[in-house]
Formats: C-alpha cells, structure tokens, sequence
C-alpha cells in the first residue's frame, strides 16, 4: 500500500493491473474473447470500473479493498462479461466526462438516471429506486424535513441531483457544495454545517458507522426518486445491453436481494418495496 503511494498514480494502476489480471487469469481464458465491445478502457482480461470509494454500504475503498451495494453490481457485471475489475473513483461531479472519455467501461457509483445527463451518457438500469434525504445531528429536533432548512447550512455535492434539487426547489438554503459526501459528514459532525442532504442510501450508511452512531441521525422523509443507473459511454449499446442483461440476471437469480441484505441495513434503513427491485428499461 505504502509502496504504491509512493510511485506515481500511472504506475500504480499498471501494478494493480498486472496483479489482478495474474489474480484473474485462473478464472478462465475465454474472456478476453469479448473485450472488444465494452469501449476503450477494456481490454484483456481487466475493465475499469468507475465506482464510489467514501460512501459507506455503497461503495467504499478501505485499503485494497472494496465494498458495498454498487460495488457487488460491479463485479457481478465484470464477471458476467468475463473480466476482473480495475477499479477508479468516479466523484459526483466526474461521471460524465470520465465516461465521455472513456476511462472507464461503465460506472456504477449512486448514479441517478436523468434527462439531462442522458444527453451525455447513456445508463442501463434502472437497478434500484433511493429517495433524497436528510442527515442532521442526532440532538437535532428542528431540521424536520427541507422546508424547514431556512436560515441552515446544508451540504451536498458538486454535480449531484441532490444539489441541483436544493438550488431550483429550496433557494433560501445556505447551500454548500463539496466534491464528496464524506467530507460533507465531517463538517456536519464538526458543527460547521447543519444538515447534509442526499440519497437515503448514502445517509444511512454514514449514519451506521461506528464513529457516527448516536450522533448523526436520518431524518427519514424523502423528497425524490432517484432510479439508480449504471452509466455507460453514450450510444455504446453493447455495453449497455450487456449490463442489462447483467442486471436482470442480478435481480432474478436473487443476487440483487442477497446484495441488498448484506450492505444496506445499516442506520436505520428499509428498502422501499413498493419501488424494489425496479425493472430495467430497454437499452434505448
Ligand atoms: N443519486 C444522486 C446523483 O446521482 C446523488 C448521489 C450522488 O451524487 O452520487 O446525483
């Protein structure tokens, strides 16, 4: 770990390259046999994979390790495709153009599927439905909901639908835009804000960690659908049917159930059944 941050950010993703692609090999050699559909950034047996690396439950890097929701998708989809994951933080603000430039194959990072942002990218999915939230200090009675966030300082992120909703439909809110989540859950546990505002997915798992219980809270009514997407480059229609397929062999093999269980029960959060599992639409 040390040794890798010390060379240079090319070298490290070549070593880790090479040392999943050695990982990888065992599991069969046929899958470099369909690299040729799924962009530039695949190639042999390993795909980037644009995913989060701070949201707890979601996606998270601790160490060489990653975890979560979207992270399980992930890799059920690389491995549907007969490749091993590299993966690359995609932030809130970077999905499109990351996409765009072909760094990535597909992105799977809390990413809400949008008009506006399909005339950059295109998604597969959806793959599950959230709702914006808010998280606020524990001891905290007066933030009730968004309407009640005059006068309050509210943290959200750069490029998120969660900002964007604040700003069109909340304009009185002191609005403060980071690059990640995380460092809006420092600076609400610090005191320098008052609420932080996303997906009750990302909320509840910042407010299940363990350095964050009992001190944070969800506050539990959701002002959004977010239909979750995974975010391919524009008009690759292989990619994206064969992450749709990915997806639906993910939600009907009950996989996707498994998934759900493992990382999202954290901090008082209850997948809306009446949403869950969404089905995905046709590859357009
Ligand atoms: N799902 C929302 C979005 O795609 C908020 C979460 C995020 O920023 O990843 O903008």
């Amino acid at each position: 770990m040390t040794i890798r941050r010390t060379t240079t950010a090319a070298a490290a993703i070549a070593l880790a390259a090479t040392s999943l692609a050695a990982c990888g090999s065992s599991g069969g050699s046929s899958g470099s046999g369909s690299s040729g559909t799924a962009s530039g950034a695949a190639g042999g047996e390993t795909i980037k994979v644009g995913i989060k690396f701070d949201q707890p439950g979601l996606g998270l890097k601790e160490g060489s390790s990653y975890s979560g929701f979207d992270v399980d998708l992930a890799k059920y989809i690389a491995k549907e495709m007969g490749k091993t994951p590299e993966f690359v933080e995609a932030v809130s603000a970077q999905r499109e153009a990351t996409l765009q430039a072909g760094k990535v194959a597909y992105i799977v990072g809390t990413y809400s599927i949008t008009d506006k942002r399909k005339e950059k990218v295109s998604f597969a999915g959806p793959y599950f439905v959230a709702g914006q939230d808010l998280l606020v200090r524990a001891d905290d009675t007066s933030i009730t909901g968004p309407d009640a966030l005059s006068g309050k300082k509210l943290c959200s992120v750069k490029g998120s639908t969660s900002a964007t909703k604040i700003k069109d439909q909340y304009p009185n809110v002191q609005l403060q835009e980071y690059d990640t989540y995380s460092k809006c859950v420092e600076a609400l546990s610090s005191g320098s804000i008052d609420a932080l505002s996303t997906d009750n997915t990302i909320l509840a798992g910042y407010a299940g960690q363990s350095q964050y219980q009992g001190k944070l809270k969800v506050v539990g009514k959701t002002f959004s659908t977010e239909n979750y997407g995974v975010g391919v480059k524009k008009g690759d229609t292989a990619t994206c049917q064969k992450v749709t397929d990915a997806i639906n062999k993910y939600i009907s093999s009950g996989e996707w159930q498994k998934a759900v269980d493992k990382n999202l029960g954290t901090g008082g959060f209850k997948v809306d059944t009446s949403k869950n599992p969404p089905k995905p639409a046709a590859c357009a």
